[in-house]
């Protein structure tokens, strides 16, 4: 996930590749407690691991089913069948109201003795509505803290009980709908001598959700016989069956950004279109309708159960006219998709954006006349224009409002044909459902301008720790090239081989082949973890006597050059600007005198309790620096177009400070996003 600031997205070119979405919250914690109650033994594929479903997870062994964890995303389930659970438990149920109120209904119809209990927020969250609906059946459930809210206490002693079924069960629609869904996946539990009738007072709110809540009880064998939204009724003889294995399907408005960049993208490597797996053509979820309007705006799209293939079809795209009612979250990409059409886009009935995450009618107006588009709103409507041309759009910094959805939906605007940047502010705010979406976006983005910030300069002038910071806050991968330098030395002495000109070929085939790994701020060599072992005076040393050899420099280019990744780069080295990335657009030399380097490479060994000689240390890097400045290839010398920062006065926050006002001068957007 990105936490920074803001998230400069190059301009992007095409896109192809394989997006495997997370599967979504509510089906997964539905899909875990139908298996739970189900004969048989469940294997749940593309689960979503998040604080949510563990704690249904962990709930579920609690009451003594078998839950078997084969990887964070597949799961075996041994339902309870016709078991009782196990009881007295105790059940903490985080902030998960997916896990409280079906549990909650669940276990007070099968009997037993429970406490269920959340974090604080979780009982301030109402539950009243759902406990008087059971109360009204019989169950015996107590508030522990206050009333209507969790913690309960459910009551039974052992065995099923005694339950009034012949009235209908009546459950209010208007607060929330997981109060219905609770109801409609425990009730089959009870329903064996007769039939049992749910209905719902008040409007429905939600309604998809329900739907989803009836197609899952259909896999797991509960056929619902359904009046409307009104009136729900469970045939007696009912019995939950487990389907085997189920998918869990991934957020159908997820999938949404990739239909759209499907459409929208061509690709530029030959490889064609995106395939998106876990959502399917068969979904269950609502959102899914936006294959049709993306399809009716030119996207060519095939499907099956679980995955989606989508081509650009016509190009540029249609504008379309469409009523999108039923697909409210999803119709905010087919705003971005009209940026790429023909035409006036027209999406009608959508006040309900007026009152999500933020006024999304005025957010997009906002943010699309940014970009260049024109843009007419009204309290339900939006109608969007293209830019006329590409000499129209502009380059803008799109502010997110804390709605994931906008962050998601902007991020398509890369693809314009002026070929700017975009700027998303806050990119964190995507946590809220996809916390990986921009690396899935860039898994399969394509782009022939990584932005590469080099940063140049002489051992120990702090150029390392500047370039790192600079790479964090912006998001960007950092390059520490050195370090590629020192692991060839570790890996040739460790292989035996003596650091020498006579074995310039051995050493260039270890610097081809390097089995280098760099994860979580640690430096891998194959298996082993050599952060600190590459940092040794020692390995310094031998470091630059091979770097000066110029079949080892250049077993290294292709290594270097693969780590330019979106969305861009800050390497740092000594031939960064003037051979590796000769063409980035900033690049900086960075000093420091010899004096105040000695006394920073002292104070870094000191404070790793390493002895050291700072008289020593000065001569030392007087003769590295000479040996870099004077070897044959690639000597240590400014880019022509490279900045000359002597930091000797500065701290690392004053550097990091100039580093990024340069890069912030070369971007095309108006001013730096706040934090
Ligand atoms: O920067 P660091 O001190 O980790 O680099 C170790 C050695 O690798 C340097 O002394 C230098 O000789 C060599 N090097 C290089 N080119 C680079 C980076 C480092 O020659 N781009």
């Amino acid at each position: 996930m990105y936490r920074t600031a803001f998230l400069d997205l190059p301009p992007l070119q095409g896109a192809a590749g394989c997006v495997q979405l997370p599967g979504s919250k509510s089906i997964s914690n539905r899909v875990l407690l139908l298996a739970a109650l189900s004969h048989g033994r469940t294997t749940v594929r593309d689960l979503l691991a998040s604080d949510d479903t563990r704690v249904m997870l962990d709930a579920l062994r609690h009451i003594g089913c078998t839950v078997e964890e084969e990887s964070t995303s597949t799961v075996h389930i041994t339902g309870l069948g016709t078991r009782t659970p196990q009881s007295p438990a105790k059940l903490f149920l985080g902030n998960a109201g997916t896990a409280m109120r079906p549990l909650t209904a669940a276990l007070a119809l099968l009997g037993g003795e429970f406490e269920l209990s959340g974090i604080a927020r979780m009982h301030e969250r109402p539950i009243g509505d759902l406990v008087d609906a059971l109360r009204q059946l019989g169950c015996q459930i107590h508030y522990l803290g206050n009333e209507g809210f969790p913690p309960l206490r459910i009551a039974h002693g052992a065995g099923l009980p005694a339950l009034r079924l012949d009235a209908p069960i009546q459950v209010r629609g208007d607060v929330s709908s997981q109060f219905l869904t609770a109801l409609l996946m425990a009730l089959p539990l009870a329903a064996q001598q007769q039939d049992v009738v749910i209905e719902v007072v008040g409007e429905l709110i939600s309604k998809p959700y329900i739907a989803i809540t009836l197609a899952l009880l259909a896999r797991f064998g509960i056929a619902v016989q359904q009046d409307g939204w009104q009136r729900f009724t469970i045939p007696a003889g009912s019995r939950y069956q487990s389907p085997g294995e189920i998918h869990v399907e991934a957020d159908a408005s997820s999938a949404s950004y990739f239909i759209a960049l499907g459409a929208i993208s061509a690709s530029v490597t030959g490889e064609k279109g995106i395939k998106i797996q876990g959502v399917g053509l068969d979904s269950i979820q609502g959102d899914i309708r936006f294959i049709d309007a993306a399809r009716a705006m030119g996207a060519h799209i095939e499907g099956g159960p679980n995955w989606l293939h989508i081509e650009r079809g016509s190009w540029p795209l249609k504008a379309i006219a469409l009523d999108c009612n039923h697909i409210p979250d999803a119709a905010m990409t087919l705003a971005v998709m009209a940026l790429y059409a023909q035409g006036t886009t027209r999406l009608t009935n959508i006040a309900s954006w007026r009152v999500k995450e933020t006024d999304r009618i005025a957010a997009m107006a906002t943010e699309l006349r940014k970009l260049g588009a024109v843009v007419e709103e009204g309290a339900d409507f939006i109608a969007i224009t293209a830019p006329a041309s590409a000499a129209d759009w502009r380059a803008a910094s799109i502010h997110t409002y804390d709605d994931h959805r906008v962050a998601m939906c902007f991020s398509l605007a890369a693809f314009n044909p002026a070929g700017l940047p975009v700027r998303i502010e806050d990119p964190q705010c995507v946590a809220k459902t996809f916390p990986d979406y921009f690396e899935a976006l860039f898994g399969v983005a394509q782009t022939t301008q990584v932005p590469v910030l080099c940063i140049d300069g002489p051992t120990a002038s702090g150029k390392g720790t500047v370039a790192a910071a600079v790479a964090q806050q912006l998001g960007y991968t950092f390059l520490d090239s050195g370090a590629l330098y020192r692991l060839t030395a570790l890996a040739t002495l460790q292989a035996g081989i003596a650091i020498d000109a006579d074995n310039e070929a051995q050493i260039s085939a270890i610097a081809r082949s390097l089995p280098v790994r760099f994860a979580d701020g640690k430096v891998w060599l194959a298996e082993a973890d050599v952060t600190d072992a590459i940092r040794s005076e020692e390995i310094g040393v031998n470091a630059s006597c091979l770097s000066s050899l110029p079949a080892v420099r250049s077993a290294l280019v292709a290594l270097q050059h693969s780590f330019a990744r979106l969305p861009g780069l800050v390497a740092d080295g000594r031939d960064m600007g003037t051979v590796i990335f000769p063409h980035a657009p900033l690049k900086v030399f960075m000093t420091a005198s010899a004096a105040c380097r000695a006394e920073r490479r002292y104070q870094q060994l000191i404070a790793k309790g390493i002895a050291a000689n700072i008289d020593t240390l000065r001569a030392d890097l007087q003769a590295r620096d000479l040996r870099d400045q004077t070897r044959a290839v690639a000597p240590l010398q400014p880019a022509p177009d490279a900045i000359p920062l002597d930091n000797s006065t500065l701290t690392i926050d004053q550097t990091v400070a100039q580093v990024l006002s340069w890069w912030q001068a070369r971007q095309p957007f108006a001013a730096p996003a706040k934090g």
